[in-house]
């Protein structure tokens, strides 16, 4: 090893889902939404042709058309709301600003996998409660010293949710530490924290445009906070970078805020298909957790999920396994459109030989 190579900043990278490009694939493993952008997304991306002359220029710094457009949907103002490249981007930031006591911050073991990731890279120390037998957050796991807490809520790749009182007694008994609730997938039927945010001043919310609102490829995330915390979470941005959201996406991201109708539509159909291929999965002798997500997290009775998961991608069928202690038995599979799913539900009954 070279000198200089020993004073690299190491770290274990958080690893991806695939993304596989060929035809006839059926991708179920990185909960993108199967349907396209609202119908205003794409008509503002035609805009953008005959706007090319405006790449010449940095954009707003401030994000302002795509700030506003969040607050005003909200009900919030422009200065409790943040945005970033993806909630990824946002939760970064966030752990950068926030964790900064020295003391551990808390959050479940099996959750987002980046969390970890982000405390190594950033030299925050860390706790990980487990979670319980259910694969239910303990709340109580909460109420002790910290440096900061973070809870994804519906939590992945569980796609359990918990509720408003829940969460507001995580809250409520942290009052010295900024506490994230990370609701990347809480449009697919969990409970927003959103009524808290008037209450307490050390809640910060996280969402995304990547799941509900099929923007993934986009890079779209954002925090909603005391104008406190947004400040403060300004303040490292632009001490590290100014300019991360581009024209472009802060235009295509007001857009897809107009469009409420689409977007509402778009989110029951997924979870009608969702509770069909429940039902389905369960009929082949899976049991899946109750779902508030944009997928599913299934185990079956007699055939290990490793196994299930290679027939399925020799199939062209790609679900997410993680192999790792207490869910290495699970599939997380997203939903995707109705006829994915009973393509899905065909290709299983056959590697299980139903
Ligand atoms: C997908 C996901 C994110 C990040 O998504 P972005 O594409 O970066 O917005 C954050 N948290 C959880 C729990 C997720 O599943």
């Amino acid at each position: 090893m070279k000198a200089w190579e020993k004073n690299f900043r190491r770290v274990e990278p958080y690893t991806p889902g695939e993304q596989p490009e060929f035809s006839d694939m059926i991708k179920l493993n990185t909960n993108e939404n199967p349907y396209p952008p609202s119908p205003k997304v794409a008509e503002a991306a035609a805009g953008l042709c005959g706007e090319t002359g405006k790449f010449r220029l940095y954009p707003d710094f401030k994000a302002g058309a795509l700030v506003d457009a969040l607050a005003g949907y909200y009900g919030l103002s422009g200065e409790q709301v943040f945005v970033g490249v993806g909630s990824d981007d946002v939760l970064s930031v966030a752990f950068l600003t926030f964790f900064n006591s020295g003391r551990p911050v808390l959050f479940p073991d099996i959750t987002y996998s980046f969390y970890d990731v982000w405390a190594q890279v950033y030299g925050i120390p860390y706790e990980r409660p487990a979670l319980d037998g259910d694969f239910r957050i303990r709340r109580e796991d909460y109420y002790r010293e910290n440096g900061g807490i973070v809870i994804a809520n519906p939590n992945a790749p569980t796609s359990v949710a918990e509720g408003l009182g829940f969460i507001e007694d995580i809250v409520r008994h942290n009052q010295e530490s900024v506490v994230v609730v990370d609701e990347a997938y809480v449009d697919f039927g969990g409970t927003s924290a959103l009524p808290l945010l008037s209450k307490y001043e050390n809640l910060l919310i996280v969402q995304t445009f990547s799941k509900s609102r099929s923007m993934a490829g986009v890079r779209i995330g954002y925090a909603m906070g005391h104008p406190t915390l947004i400040r403060a979470m300004n303040d490292v941005k632009y001490s590290i970078n100014s300019y991360t959201m581009n024209y472009p996406s802060l235009l295509l991201g007001a857009a897809a805020i107009k469009d409420d109708t689409y977007f509402k539509e778009c989110c029951e159909k997924i979870i009608r298909t969702r509770e069909w291929a429940k039902d389905a999965l369960c009929g082949l002798g899976f049991a899946c957790l109750e779902s508030s997500a944009n997928f599913l997290f299934a185990t079956h009775e007699s055939m290990p999920a490793k196994k299930i998961f290679a027939a399925l991608k020799e199939r062209g069928i790609f679900v997410r396994y993680f192999d790792r202690p207490r869910i290495e038995n699970y599939l997380r599979i997203t939903v995707g459109t109705q006829e994915q799913m009973e393509k899905l539900g065909k290709a299983l009954a056959e590697i299980l030989g139903q």
